[in-house]
């Protein structure tokens, strides 16, 4: 297991590794890591000979004013718990490591999807994203690379780049690591208060209410405006949370919907913020035809 910083220093290791004969999957994070991120390197060491975690808190993908400074970094608690859940490399690069001085070059998707959830409160967030991404996959070259539905717009744009860009990668989507109250873990976490905490188990009971409302098979369990109803006001029944957003689309599209019809799936996102830290959460929600 090696703690590397530099690219010259990850092909040399490559070179040692004899990489070439083997599968390597790529787990991206910004650190900090947690339950989340640690099943993302357990399953790329499932399906790989070698695994690669980056940990680079990305200038580009924050707009100013958020939290690029403050963000948490402990790089040597970092190293131990990728290495205890199966990488083989934690790459730590510096920002001008991996942004060539006088670059001049982004990567983005352009569609109304981008603006829609996130990228409507943080517009310029998935151009650093795709780009980033875009600059590691061509550092590291993986065969597979691994991103959390934790981010579930972000996995949307990152498979659609992919694809777009015939980009020699396979991307794998692994499902929300949550604490046992609901929560979906997240760096950001540790920013809220004990009282904040608490009541930011209401994005996912949320969800869950959402849910069972929609598997209640009650006439008009399908409604968005219905759906979207039920999550505010769990949400809103708490008094620290501020709603950024709770919408329901396709999650096939990220296209618009009145209803979620028998058949399709949904996604159920929701941005709320405490204090200053945004918080997201989603579901993945569907109704059997002939319901
Ligand atoms: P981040 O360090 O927040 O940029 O996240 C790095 C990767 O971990 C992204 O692909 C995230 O979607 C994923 N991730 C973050 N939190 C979770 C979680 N609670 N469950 C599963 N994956 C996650």
């Amino acid at each position: 297991m090696s703690l590397i910083h530099t690219i010259d220093k990850l092909e040399a290791w490559f070179g040692y590794k004899d990489r070439q004969n083997k599968t390597l999957g790529f787990v991206p994070t910004m650190g900090y890591l947690h339950e989340g991120h640690l099943s993302l390197i357990k399953a790329a060491k499932s399906e790989n000979d070698l695994v690669v975690v980056s940990v680079f808190v990305n200038p580009t993908q924050f707009s100013p004013g958020e939290d690029l400074e403050s963000y948490p970094r402990d790089i040597d608690r970092d190293y131990r718990l990728a290495y205890e859940a199966g990488a083989d490399v934690v790459f730590n690069p510096e920002t001008d490591e991996i942004y060539m001085p006088g670059s001049s070059t982004a990567v983005e998707v352009v569609g109304e999807f981008t603006k829609k959830l996130c990228g409507a409160s943080r517009p310029t967030h998935f151009k650093g994203v795709t780009t980033v991404v875009n600059i590691l996959f061509n550092i590291v070259k993986p065969d597979k690379a691994y991103f959390g539905q934790k981010d579930a717009q972000q996995a949307f744009i990152i498979k659609k780049m992919v694809r777009d860009l015939h980009m020699p990668v396979e991307v794998v989507i692994c499902p929300i690591v949550r604490e046992s109250d609901g929560l979906a873990m997240s760096s950001r976490n540790v920013y809220l208060s004990s009282e904040e905490r608490k009541q930011a188990t209401s994005l996912n009971k949320g969800l869950q209410k959402a849910e069972e409302y929609l598997k209640s098979g009650i006439a008009g369990c399908g409604s968005v405006e219905k759906l979207i109803e039920i999550i505010e006001g769990t949400i809103k029944s708490q008094n620290l949370g501020v709603i950024d957003y709770v919408q329901i689309l396709d999650a096939e599209t990220l296209g618009d919907i009145a209803t979620i019809e028998p058949g399709k799936k949904a996604l159920v996102a929701v941005a709320v913020k405490f204090g200053n830290t945004r918080l997201i959460d989603n579901r993945v929600l569907s109704i059997e035809k002939g319901i």
